[in-house]
């Protein structure tokens, strides 16, 4: 998996940055309960320190979430990871992962970076035009393709539907039925659901016609918000 990466020094990172604080961090989520190895590994792998800004970088490899401008966060890792392991835990038929997958809400693209790591097919949807510029260029630095769009993402990509998985990285009151319908056969999708008072972690799986849900437990997550922002 190495070989997505390029060999930029400010990739392979140095200090508090550097590949000995990303084994430390993976070890922590290992001993947090994260059990796929293929997440442990495309965690190690991604420079989390290059989704930050730079008076943050040292503490990128903490198991915590991180603001990144906007009134927005990177989520905290073990988050990423469970939810990540959550894709991942059953694919449709005839896949090793899930081979495209939808994110609502790019943030830094970190989450997107470690879907991508995974030979994932990402499409990513961002509604604050400053933030989606960033992580763009992040992971154009780092040779991963993904493909984003600027606006909501309450109603998903239509074009691009169906999603083997979709994943939520914000907090909705519910989950759009037209989100929901662009998840394909056998798909499953993640997304906090709920407000102030609480949000869980929920996961839901199409089978043909049967949607079927359980909670993965408690989290805390930024709003999901209406509209777009542009600078
Ligand atoms: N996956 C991100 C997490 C960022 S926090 C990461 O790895 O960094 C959640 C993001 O969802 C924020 O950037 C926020 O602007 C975005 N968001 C909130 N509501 C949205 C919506 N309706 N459509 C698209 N993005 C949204």
């Amino acid at each position: 998996m190495m070989s997505r990466f390029n060999s930029r020094p400010e990739a392979r990172g140095l200090g508090m940055t550097s590949q000995r604080a990303r084994d430390r961090l993976i070890e922590r989520l290992r001993e947090a309960g994260i059990r796929d190895e293929r997440v442990l590994v495309a965690m190690g792998t991604v420079p989390r320190h290059l989704f930050i800004d730079e008076a943050l970088a040292s503490r990128a490899y903490e198991d915590t979430a991180l603001p990144i401008g906007n009134g927005q966060t990177i989520s905290q890792p073990w988050v990423v990871a469970r939810m990540t392991e959550a894709l991942l835990e059953a694919p449709p038929v005839g896949q090793d992962v899930p081979r495209r997958v939808l994110e609502v809400g790019t943030g830094s693209g970190y989450q997107a970076a470690v879907l991508a790591a995974l030979g994932i097919e990402v499409y990513s949807v961002e509604r604050i035009d400053e933030l989606l510029r960033q992580a763009r260029r992040r992971l154009r630095k780092l040779g991963l393709e993904v493909r984003t769009r600027h606006d909501d993402g309450r109603i998903g990509w239509s074009e691009h539907a169906p999603f083997d998985a979709i994943i939520v990285t914000a907090a909705g009151a519910m989950i759009d039925p037209q989100l929901l319908a662009q998840l394909g056969d056998g798909g499953t999708l993640v997304a906090p659901v709920g407000g102030a008072g609480g949000q869980q972690l929920l996961r839901l799986r199409r089978q043909g016609d049967r949607i079927e849900q359980v909670s993965l437990g408690t989290v805390v997550f930024v709003p999901l918000l209406a509209g777009t922002v542009s600078a």
